[in-house]
This record gives C-alpha cells, sequence and structure tokens, in this order.
C-alpha cells in the first residue's frame, strides 16, 4: 500500500511531500534495538531522507544525511535512494535521556544541541557528489533540514516530522511532510500557508487521528487546490551484498589485509544498516587481490 505521496497546488508554486514511515521506523527499531528516545532520533532522519531522496530530480540520486552532533547517541546517518528506500544507523543506539518537561522525548539531547549536518547528493552515473554542512540549527531534526533547505539550497522549506513511540518501545506511528515554495510564490500565498501550517496538529497527533498523508497535503495546502502528482511505497531496505563488502574489504589494500590475516584469518564483517554478517577467508582474498594485480599488469 501506498504510504508516501507527493502533490502540486494548482499554480504549480507549492510541492508537498508527505509520508507514513511506521513501518520504516519499526524496522529501524527492530534492526538497531534502539532506545525510546533514539527511536525517535534515528526516525525522524530516516523519514526526512525519505523524503528528501523522492524530491530529487533523477532517479539513480542518492541522498545521505549524517548528524554528528555532541550528544551520547553518537553519529546518527540516513541514507536513500532516488525512490524514497532508506537505510539508517546510530552509534549508540542504546543511549537515552529521560523525557522533556513537556512529555517529549528529547531528541536534540540524544544527538546533541551543537553539531554538523552534512548531506552528501550522489549520483551512480557521476563522479564528484555534492556535500553540504551546516552547524545544527536545533538538534530535532526537522528544523534542521528545514534550515539546510534555507542556507546551502536556498528553498523555503516547511519540514514536520514525527515519532510516536510507546511505554514498550514500540512504535506507535511516525511520519512527516515537507513542503516548498517554488520561486515566485506571492506574499499572500506565503501567509496563507503559514496560517496552514500553524494550524496543524502535530505529525503523529494526525496519524493517531487516522490521517493519511493525504489529508495532511489538504491541510497544508487548503486554499492552493493541490493535485496529487504519484503516490509511491517507501520502506526501509539495504542494499547491501557479499560482492560489496568484499570489494571494501579488498579496497582496504594488501598490507592492511595482511596484518589483519596475520592476527586473525577469518573475518566477519557486519553491515551497520542492516547487521548482516559476512563472513570471509583472508587468505583468499588476499589471492584475489594478486590475481587482480597480475591482471592489470597484463
Ligand atoms: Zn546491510
Amino acid at each position: 500500500m501506498a504510504n508516501m505521496i507527493r502533490g502540486l497546488s494548482e499554480n504549480g508554486g507549492v510541492v508537498f511531500c508527505g509520508v507514513d514511515s511506521t513501518e520504516i521506523v519499526r524496522e529501524a527499531e527492530r534492526i538497531h534495538k534502539t532506545s525510546a528516545t533514539c527511536s525517535a532520533a534515528l526516525g525522524r532522519l530516516l523519514t526526512g531522507a525519505s523524503m528528501m531522496g523522492m524530491m530529487q530530480k533523477d532517479a539513480s540520486d542518492r541522498i545521505t544525511l549524517r548528524m554528528k552532533g555532541d550528544g551520547p547517541a553518537g553519529s546518527v546517518i540516513a541514507v536513500a535512494d532516488g525512490f524514497g528506500i532508506v537505510k539508517g544507523c546510530i552509534d549508540y543506539p542504546q543511549a537515552d535521556l529521560p523525557t522533556r518537561a513537556d512529555g517529549h522525548l528529547d531528541v536534540s539531547g540524544v544527538i546533541g544541541h551543537d553539531g554538523i549536518l552534512t548531506v552528501i547528493r550522489d549520483n551512480v552515473n557521476l563522479h564528484d557528489p555534492y556535500v553540504g554542512q551546516i552547524p545544527f540549527a536545533s538538534g530535532e531534526v526537522a528544523e534542521d533540514l528545514t534550515h539546510y533547505y534555507a542556507v546551502s539550497e536556498q528553498v523555503p522549506t516547511v519540514c514536520a516530522l514525527g515519532v510516536y513511540v510507546d511505554t514498550d518501545l514500540s512504535i506507535v506511528c511516525a511520519g512527516g511532510y515537507l513542503l516548498q515554495l517554488l520561486p515566485g510564490a506571492t506574499d499572500e500565498e506565503i501567509t496563507q500557508l503559514e496560517k496552514n501550517i500553524a494550524a496543524m496538529p502535530s505529525v503523529t497527533e494526525m496519524l493517531r487521528a487516522g490521517k493519511t498523508p493525504e489529508d495532511m497535503m489538504m491541510m497544508a495546502m487548503e486554499g492552493f487546490n493541490p493535485n496529487v502528482l504519484d503516490e509511491h511505497t517507501v520502506s526501509y531496505r539495504c542494499d547491501c551484498s557479499r560482492e560489496r563488502t568484499e570489494a571494501v574489504l579488498i579496497g582496504l589494500g594488501r598490507k592492511e589485509l595482511e596484518r589483519m590475516r596475520d592476527e586473525e584469518p577469518s573475518c566477519e564483517v557486519v553491515c551497520h544498516f542492516c547487521n548482516k554478517k559476512y563472513q570471509f577467508d583472508l587468505n583468499e582474498i588476499l589471492e584475489k587481490v594478486d590475481r587482480e594485480a597480475e591482471n592489470k599488469a597484463e
């Protein structure tokens, strides 16, 4: 079933992307065994990355978001392809903090109030990735992404993200939306949008009330006669493979591989994004390195 929707205002000046990312965040929690606050932190970043992936121009574009802050969770990373398929990881998934006085999970506390958001856009057909870096706006994720769009890409953006975690750590719901103004928006339109957004409940309140991403679009773009552009099913999926993992090992170089082999000839590589384990015999890997070197020499 589609869980992501994209829409456009009738006059073409406002784009919307909304997602119910509940299943994505559930999968992230299952893989990483995150604490409540880390589920919210990683879940928000995954939700944002999935939408930013989908908003890219080319389906072969990929986007990586990394928040490296001074909080106990360490770095939080999310990677999405051009179809909004996303994966992520967090340095210290068990890190947790007491709930804030207002009852919300302390996401900026666990990620950090000070830090750097790095956005990497790369395309499988291009060599040089685009890398943007910006200090955190708040560490609450949505504000940081909004700030990034405004400063680095000069696109006025509204971003809302939410993850609702139950007391037993299960994910009740998660989702978000992105609203972007294309060049040429009038002051009246901006004022109207601001009014719409201010009147909207939080993402998790809307999801818990049974609202869909399309309902969110109708509320956010009230007065703009929005049309649905397309609908997609986005999920958490890791694209790691034995071949790619082997290529990473080979990339370490003969000297490092020999050092590792002398320590322990069998080697296990664990994928950070899905915890899949790959076993390698380093003697075999070294043989491959030699064969490749011979082929190159010929
Ligand atoms: Zn993986």
